[in-house]
This record gives C-alpha cells, structure tokens and sequence, in this order.
C-alpha cells in the first residue's frame, strides 16, 4: 500500500535536474551537465533539444505560457509572457518552443531603470537564460531563469553581476584550496540561506490603510497603551487562520522545489519567519525572490497582507533577511569549518582570516548593499542596532585568533588552545552561544549577515561578499604561489594570518551591538558609522570599490555610475510616495476627522454651564487640528523645494534631513490625537487591531 504525503508533489513544478536525467537523451543531459561545470558551453542543437523536453514536461504540467523570469535594477522580478501556441504555415495549431525562445529574449522592457545604459534609440535590451537555476511553472507559466543585458552588453539586472562574482570567487577560492594542498578540489560554490521575516496583517484592516497600501509601512500609528495589553495575552499561540496559511505556503514552495519552514517568529505580534535550507548563491537568491512572490500570493488568498517592508510598525522588531553565507567545494567540504586535522584547520583559518580582511575593506560596500529607504527606519541613526560592521566571532574563536597574533595567553584558553592548529578541534560544533546583536555573526560554519532589509534581493549582498572574498583570497595566493613544500605554503600561511589579525583586528566585536557604547568604540577604532542608506550610495563609486569590481570584471565603472544613479532615484522616488501619501492621509481622512470631533463639542460651548471637559478637550483638539495644519504646510512647502532639486544624490539627502524629520514630527501629532480620539469617530485601525486582527 502507499501512503500518500504533501511531499509527493515536491519540487512537481521544477525543471530540476532529476526530470532532465529523465526526459532528455543521454548525450544532451551530458552536455548540459558540463555547461553547468563550466567546462563547456551550450551548443544550439543542445539548446533545441532541452527546449523540446521543457516544453512537453510544462505542457503535461498545466503551462500555457512561458517567460524570460528576469531581475531588473528596481523591483524584485519581471516577465514578459509567450503562449506556445502558435499557427503553423496551414493555420494549423502548432504547440512551439524553440532552443533560440529558451536562450534569448528581447522584452520590451524600456521602461526599466538602466541609469543611462540604454538611449532610446538602443533601448534593446536582450534576456539570456541562466542554465545553472532551474526553470520552474508558476501560475500556469513556463519561466526560465534569465539574466538581462543592453545591446551592448552591459548588465541591466541583479543577477548577470551575481553570476560574474560567483565565479570569481569560485576561481579564487579553488586556487588557494589547491595551494594549500588539496588538489582534488576543482571548483568552490559560495552557499547561501536566505532567512525572511515578514509581518501579516489582516486584509480589511489593511485596505482602510492608504499608509500601508501605499508605501508598504504605517506612517502614523504607535504602539500603544492598548497593544502591550494584547501583546501579553496573545504571545506564543499561532492563529489557526495563519497556520493555514503557513501549511499553504509550504505546500507551493515545496511544488517549487524550495525546502522551507514556515514557522512563528517571537520577536513581534504578526510577525513570522520562514527560512529554507541553503543551496548554491544564485538559486538561493532566486528561490527567496520566489518565496516573496508566493508569501504575497498566498496571504491574499487567506484574507491576509504579507508586509515585507523592514520597518512596518513603529516601536516594534522591523523585518530583515539574514544571509548566511559560506563556501562550499565540489568534493562536499565547507571551507569555515574547522576540521579534524591540522591541515584543515589551517585552511580554516586562511578563509576566517580572507574573511576578516575583506570585511575590514569593504564595510562600506556591505552597508550600501543591505540598505533600502525603508532599512532606515530599522538601523542606524537613532536605532538599534547601528549600522556599524563589524564581525562576531564567538568568544572561543576570538581568543584563539587573538592568540595567534600575540605571545599574551588568555586564561580561559586551555594550554593545547595555544597551538591553534591543535586548538580548533576542540571547537564545540555545535557552538550556540549567539550574540543576536551582530550585523555579521559566525554561527558554527558560516557567517550569518543580519543588516539586510527583509524586502531586497540579496543579490547585491552577495555580488559584494563573493567579489570582496575573492580578492583578499587572491591575496593570499599570490603570496603562496611557488613555495616548493606544503610545510612552507602552511607556515607561510599562518604568518600571513598573524598579519591579518593584527591589521583588522578592529572588526572583530562581540560585546553588546546595541549599545551606546560600542557607537564611541568604533569610531576610536576607526570603523566606518554611515548613519543612512543614502550617504551610503557613494560607496559603489568610490576609488576602492571602482577598482575591486573593474578588476574582478563584475561590473564596468559605466555600469557602477548607472547602478549609482538608479539607487539614488529609487531612493527619492519611495520617500516622495510617503509624502505624498501622507499628505493625502492628513487632508482626507485626519484633519477631517479632527473636524467631527470639534463639531461634535460646538453645540455646548457657548453655553453657561459647558463642562470643563468639554472646553479643555475642544482646546486640546483645536490645538492639535492648528498644529497639523501648520506642519503638513510646511512639509509641503519644503518638499515642493526638495522637488526642484536636480541632483538625485542631493536631493535624497534633502530627503532624508529635511523632509524625514518633519515626517518624524507629523507622526507625533497624529498620534497624540489618535490617543485622545473618540472611538466612534477615529475609524483608521490602529495599532492594537493590525497586529492582532489576524486571529
Ligand atoms: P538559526 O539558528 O540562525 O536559525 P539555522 O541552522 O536554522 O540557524 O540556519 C539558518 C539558515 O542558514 C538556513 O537557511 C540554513 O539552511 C542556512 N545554513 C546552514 N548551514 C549553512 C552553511 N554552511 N552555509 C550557508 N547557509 C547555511
Ligand atoms: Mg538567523
């Protein structure tokens, strides 16, 4: 007898490598397989051939329709759809998908950012498939993973860069492994789990928020006397309403071939955690792209809004996406995962130590890539945690580097912890004592990157680890290139660990993240503070990074000043949303609500006798109602100046000094009145009900 699971339909709607085995003759399968080591490239009849198979497997499995599924420069993903059906030379019906639709495609895709790239006159902009993500059936269409460039080759996506990093720090990797003595190894893929957290919110109650409707996070609203009440009556339990919705959620991942959990995240009322199991970096980032498409569907159909802004509630947890990151060679080894013999663990050390250097360089970089309009309403500035790096290596590792470096002992290492290569093997794998405060922590056999916003791709996250990791690993190899014996290339290699540790020892921190005073420690140890996602931006062209991406062939500096520039507008066009919006709510919806409330107090004010209630409360609204006005005015004014700003760069900073605070200023008057409000007429949800109205 057999017994029927959801997990018979797993991975039922991918392209994946086991149907390929299955349908595709054996000289095919090969041929791709090999395309995929990147020892050869696809030919055409190959390419004819998979596109003859793809299309009977989509069509057996409900397709009608297939796209080039691309990545473009803002927003998360794009498709431009083809039936594939079309008449044959009799008119007949003819079902066709050549290897030419499955290779290239030409949207029509003009209106996509390109900073510059694409003139008009050339506004081509062509899709290429990436055979190393299979290809998958959503909604009834075929999609094929594809990257998108300009007629003259540049990129215009997420996911053209991430492919080139991939690579280099595959080819940078595998070099120093190979160095280091084990020659087995022929290629390194960075590996890659993408945690998301996300807020759910029930779907009438978000309808009655332009705030949230519109740009995605509440714009007036607090966390009120009446939520902590809720807050502690309803903490642990999951609503059955949204386990549901999870069981769902699951189920269409699972079909899309993504091992994932949904489960409940503690941090904040309505708001959850899902995280799949890690895969190679380019499908990772292309399954969590996926997992937000299928959150946002899915919440929908159980009468939900899935949040993915980072900070939709103010004066609660905001939303991230914790990258964990590491690298993983062909033959089954992690590379930040200390071994059982002295050899492996001083490879472990050459990649901690890579590491280390190449987040010392690049801080900035890593900054800028975590960062959205929105993640600044969740670091920096006057939250916690700042957005300072730095890197968190438990308190057993720490030592053991810092021993490395110096002759002093520290006493609650035991006598053989001395020898670091000896040292390592007595790591506690299983190594939990977790600092959650840190941006960029080291969990057992990975870094874990917390500072991403919970609404970006982590593509270009990964773009600057990969690029950044490969360049202090080259580093080190062309200092061991040409040592004779193994026992030179691994003295030398400790040397030039000692080295690192004393040159970028200042990243390392595994103190309180959050505090006060790790803000004055790392401006004495020189650690870079860049207080907004804005003043972040001019990292990408800065001297330092131009070079690390020009030299690794990531991206071209034409390409860095375009992606410059198209953050730079992104960033302007959000904060322009929310002022607009919030202009809307304040003359539509508050200010008239203050004038039922004061009407409804007129009748009884001028006469003999009227409470003193009444007259205090009339005060204390019209006092309000006067102070809204005089501040959306303002907000007005000056925003229509911010307007007439040219310079994207400088307006987004106008933006973020000049009109987020006075948004800021806003936000307190409406949520004094909201306080004092009478229920009957303050009809807008609020806090208490958006986060518990989804039982
Ligand atoms: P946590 O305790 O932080 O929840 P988990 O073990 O659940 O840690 O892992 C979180 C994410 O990290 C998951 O997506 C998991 O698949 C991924 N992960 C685990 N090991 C690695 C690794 N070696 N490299 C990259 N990601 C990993
Ligand atoms: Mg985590």
């Amino acid at each position: 007898m057999k017994f029927e699971t959801v997990f018979d339909d797993f991975g039922s709607l991918v392209f994946s490598e086991k149907v390929m085995k299955e349908r595709l003759p054996y000289p095919v399968y090969a041929q791709w397989k090999q395309t995929m080591t990147k020892d050869n490239s696809l030919d055409r009849n190959t390419a004819d051939a998979i596109a003859h198979a793809m299309k009977g497997w989509a069509l057996e499995n409900g397709a009608t329709h297939f796209t080039h599924w691309f990545q473009p420069l803002t927003g998360s993903t794009a498709e431009k759809h083809d039936s594939f059906i079309e008449p044959d030379e009799n008119g007949e019906p003819l079902l066709r998908f050549s290897g030419k639709s499955l290779i290239k495609g030409e949207p029509d895709a003009s209106s996509f950012p390109s900073g510059g790239l694409r003139a008009t006159f050339e506004a081509r902009g062509y899709t290429y498939w990436d055979c190393s993500s299979p290809a998958f059936i959503k909604d009834n269409i075929l999609c094929i993973p594809t990257v998108f460039v300009s007629y003259h080759g540049e990129s215009l996506d997420k996911k053209a860069p991430l492919l080139k990093s991939i690579e280099a720090v595959d080819k940078a990797a595998t070099r120093l492994v190979n160095l280091l003595g084990d020659k087995d190894v022929k290629h390194v893929n960075p590996v890659v789990g993408l945690e998301q957290e996300y807020f759910l919110v029930d779907m009438e109650l978000y309808k009655k928020r332009l705030d949230l409707r519109f740009t995605g996070r509440t714009l007036f609203g607090s966390n009120s006397a009446k939520t902590q009440e809720l807050d502690d009556h309803y903490f642990g339990s999951i609503p059955s309403r949204v386990s549901d919705f999870m069981k769902e959620v699951n189920t269409e991942l699972w079909k899309l071939g993504i091992y994932v959990k949904a489960e409940h995240n503690e941090a904040a009322p309505a708001q959850f955690e899902l995280a799949p199991v890690f895969t190679n970096c380019n499908v990772a980032v292309d399954q969590n792209l996926l997992v937000m498409d299928i959150l946002r569907k899915i919440s929908s159909k159980h009468n939900f809004a899935c949040l993915l802004h980072e900070k939709p509630f103010a004066g609660l947890n905001g939303s991230g996406k914790h990258n964990n990151w590491s690298l993983c060679t062909d033959t089954g080894q992690n590379l930040f995962s200390p071994g059982d013999k002295p050899a492996e663990n001083i490879r472990f050390l050459v990649f901690m130590c890579a590491f280390i250097q190449a987040v010392d360089e690049y801080p900035e970089l890593l900054r800028m890539a975590a960062s959205n309009a929105g993640n600044d309403h969740r670091l920096g500035a006057n939250e916690a945690p700042p957005a300072i790096i730095s890197i968190y290596l438990g308190e057993y590792i720490e030592e053991l580097l810092l021993n490395i470096s110096s002759k002093e002992v520290k006493r609650t290492q035991k006598e053989n912890d001395l020898n670091p290569i000896l040292g390592l093997s007595y790591i506690p794998r299983d190594n939990t004592d977790r600092n959650r405060t840190s941006p960029m922590a080291f969990t057992g056999n990975k870094f874990e990157f917390r500072m991403l916003g919970s609404s970006i791709s982590a593509s270009t996250v990964n773009i600057v680890m990969n690029t950044m990791i490969a360049k202090t690993l080259d580093e080190i190899s062309n200092k061991l290139e040409g040592i004779k014996y193994i026992q030179d290339v691994r003295d030398k290699s400790l040397e030039l660990c000692k080295k690192i540790i004393v040159d970028h020892s200042r990243i390392i921190f595994s103190g309180d993240g959050y505090s006060n005073e790790w803000v004055e420690e790392a401006k004495k140890r020189g650690l870079p503070n860049i207080i907004s996602y804005i003043e972040s931006i001019p990292s990408l062209i800065e001297e330092k990074s131009i070079r690390l991406f020009t030299d690794y062939k990531i991206y071209t500096d034409k390409e860095l000043h375009a992606r410059y520039e198209i953050l730079n507008e992104d960033y302007c066009k959000t904060i322009e949303v929310e002022v607009r919006t919030l202009l809307q709510i304040i003359k539509r919806e508050i200010l008239p609500l203050l004038v039922k409330e004061i009407q409804q107090l007129l009748p009884c004010l001028g006469l003999t006798g009227c409470p003193n209630y009444i007259q205090n409360r009339y005060q204390e609204l019209t006092h309000l109602m006067n102070d809204l006005d005089t501040k959306q005015e303002l907000l007005h004014q000056t925003f229509e100046h911010v307007l007439t700003i040219n310079n994207s760069h400088d307006r987004g900073i106008e933006n973020y000094y000049k009109i987020a605070p006075l948004m800021k200023e806003i936000r307190e008057t409406i949520d004094s009145y909201e306080k004092i409000s009478s229920e009957e007429i303050y009809n807008l949800p609020i806090y208490g009900e958006l986060l518990f109205g989804n039982r």
